[in-house]
């Protein structure tokens, strides 16, 4: 019974988070948390080569 209620509140929160991040806010630009390899941006999320932790989405400002 209990793995189940965590399960479904796991699956609310991460639904609610899925959610909330999708409202209009479009990541150009990946980059690692790190900055492992400075300043360089990746354009689709994924992986940092070098340590390994996912990319933090950055928002780009256009003028
Ligand atoms: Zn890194």
């Amino acid at each position: 019974m209990s793995i189940i209620q965590s399960m479904s509140i796991c699956f609310l929160l991460s639904l609610g988070l899925f959610t909330s991040c999708s409202e209009q806010k479009k990541y150009t630009a990946y980059q690692c948390p790190m900055k492992c390899e400075g300043e360089k941006t990746y354009t689709q999320t994924g992986k940092c080569p070098v340590c390994g932790m996912d990319l933090d989405g950055i928002e780009t400002k256009n003028k």
